[in-house]
């Protein structure tokens, strides 16, 4: 099974959307083998938003990513990356799909709620950006047998 990384962003925190967005997670049918609030530091927002660095808003993003704190999950599934990345929608609050995170509950493309990685390559890296070996939890998930076919779960 693929693993991915999700970030509850400060906005969500700050409205109080945690619960909702794991919701969503949850009831999608993936599984949550971490989780981990945390306050982020320069140096580790330079290294995850290094591909914005020549933009005029990477100071903006960073400085509003560091306004409080943010909910770091791992979740786990077949073909996550990309699921969990339908489940978010684009980029742009205001032109997301309804149905969507970002569609249903932000009007942003800066304040759009959640960060969740966009390759399987990145997700790797991510994951070990924000979790330790230790803070990630293997177990084996009693719903998966109706969650997915016998083929699907390899
Ligand atoms: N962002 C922004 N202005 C932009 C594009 C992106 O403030 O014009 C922020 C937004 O919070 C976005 C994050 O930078 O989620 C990372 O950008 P990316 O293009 O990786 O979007 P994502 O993968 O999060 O959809
Ligand atoms: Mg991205």
């Amino acid at each position: 099974m693929e693993r991915t990384l999700v970030l509850i962003k400060p906005d969500a925190i700050q409205r109080g959307l945690i619960g909702d967005i794991i919701t969503r997670l949850e009831r999608k049918g993936l599984k949550l083998i971490g989780m981990k609030m945390m306050n982020l530091d320069e140096a580790t927002l330079d290294d995850h938003y290094r591909h914005l660095l020549d933009r005029p808003f990477f100071p903006r993003i960073k400085q509003f990513m560091r306004s409080a704190p943010v909910l770091a999950l791992c979740w786990e599934g077949l073909e996550c990356v990309e699921t969990v990345r339908t489940l978010c929608g684009t980029t742009n609050s205001r032109k997301a799909d309804p149905g969507t995170v970002r569609g249903d509950l932000g009007m942003s493309v800066q304040c759009n709620l959640v960060h969740a990685s966009d390759s399987s390559q990145t997700a790797q890296e991510e994951i070990t950006r924000f979790f330790r070996p230790d803070e990630l939890f293997s177990y084996e998930s009693v719903t998966d047998a109706v969650i997915y076919s016998s083929d699907e779960r390899g």
